[in-house]
């Protein structure tokens, strides 16, 4: 049987378009408990550590499912019946953090800003003042609704000062974003297989502040999603995942890794992103669709477009033909207008947005 190459790009935030030898690093099988394998797990672990730059006082552990899994994982793990959470929200995925604390029984105090509205530092420390119970702080990093760049480090830094747990939902820019867990603390950071490492989709991973995940044993209500469980299997098993581990995803992020490393590491990878974003919003510019941010609120993750104002537009036309074109581009999720999304990470390099450009321009039918 002939494997056939992708007919198309994925400019989506993930799953999103990944080499070839990325691919192909799955063309084995392995046993989950095998130490070959576990061996895999270990390497990872230290890597993911070391892109952090957390060094010995943070440790890492992976969880099987989609990236939201882990980030319910470090809910179910880090907060107790007594525990207050105050999430701050700009989007989809603010809220859905939210959402996972409101049906877990532990108080929840969320903080909304419109989308497109940097969180304010200010408001911040006046609901802390306000809120004594307050225990844990949790937030996105890059709001992937927008493509937003939240400016988390003030609030981290008050999450410090007033002696908080901060969980930083780093989903679509840890590994694209260069970023030092320690200055300022993040005390659990969440992210996955299937984004800005640029691996296939399976898992998510947590980096975690050892000392505060050791207090944390005994209490999820949750058996499948307890990471302190997760982490002391990892440790006192060399690399084993307790229940079956996504071992063809494993391996392939492991070659991801690799190749991000051999991409000249984050801040190589953040560059190449950086340059693809710059000609994606100077082209689409340039036909007269603006982006949905200003330039500073950015990332060089994904755009949110305004649609076209013209009666002929319509979104799912433009997905289509840029389709048979070979690009897939994502819908819009901001509730306050009308836009779509375009994604620009993953094995995805500036002659392809190039490309991406010519293909709008081409049955721009509008
Ligand atoms: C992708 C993403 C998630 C996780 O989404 P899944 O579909 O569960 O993988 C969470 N937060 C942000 C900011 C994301 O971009």
């Amino acid at each position: 049987m002939m494997i056939p190459e992708n007919p198309y790009l994925l400019l989506t935030p993930g799953p999103l378009s990944t080499s070839k030898t990325v691919r192909a690093a799955m063309n084995r099988d392995w046993c989950t408990w095998d130490s070959d394998y576990n061996e895999l797990v270990q390497t990872i672990r230290s890597s993911l550590v070391n892109l952090s730059q957390g060094g010995s006082e943070y440790t890492s552990v992976l969880m099987q499912g989609s990236g939201t899994f882990s980030v319910e994982a470090v809910l179910w793990t880090c907060l107790k019946p007594d525990s207050t959470i105050l999430v701050i929200s700009n989007g989809a995925y603010g809220n859905r953090m939210a959402k996972i604390a409101s049906m877990m029984g532990v108080g929840l105090e969320v903080l909304t800003f419109s989308e497109g509205k940097q969180p304010d530092p200010e408001i911040v420390e006046k609901t802390l003042r306000a809120h004594r119970e307050i225990t844990h702080i949790g937030m996105v990093h890059c709001e992937t609704t927008t493509g937003m760049r939240n400016l988390y480090a003030p609030i981290a830094e008050l999450a410090g000062k007033w002696g908080k747990v901060f969980i930083l939902d780093a989903m679509s820019s840890f590994g694209g974003i260069p970023l030092d867990i320690n200055a300022p603390k993040i005390d659990f950071l969440i992210s996955s297989a299937n984004k800005c490492i640029q691996g296939v989709p399976g898992f998510g991973f947590v980096l975690a502040d050892k000392g505060l995940l050791q207090e944390c044993e005994g209490n999820s209500k949750s058996h499948s999603l307890d990471l302190f469980d997760q982490w002391q299997t990892m440790e006192k098993n060399k690399g084993k995942w307790r229940f079956t581990s996504p071992t063809h995803t494993v391996r392939a992020f492991l070659q991801a890794l690799q190749e991000l490393e051999e991409e000249g590491g984050i801040e190589a990878r953040y560059q190449r992103y950086c340059t693809n974003h710059k000609i994606l919003i100077r082209g689409m510019e340039n036909m007269g669709i603006r982006a949905f941010l200003s330039p500073e609120d950015q990332s060089p993750i994904i755009t949110a477009f305004h649609e076209p104002k013209n009666p002929g537009f319509s979104f799912e036309k433009l997905y289509h033909l840029l389709k048979s074109e070979g690009f897939v581009i994502y819908p819009g999720k901001v509730s306050q207008a009308p836009t779509f999304r375009i994604g620009h990470i993953g094995n995805v390099f500036p002659e392809d947005i190039h490309r991406l450009v010519a293909a709008v321009e081409k049955i721009k039918f509008w």
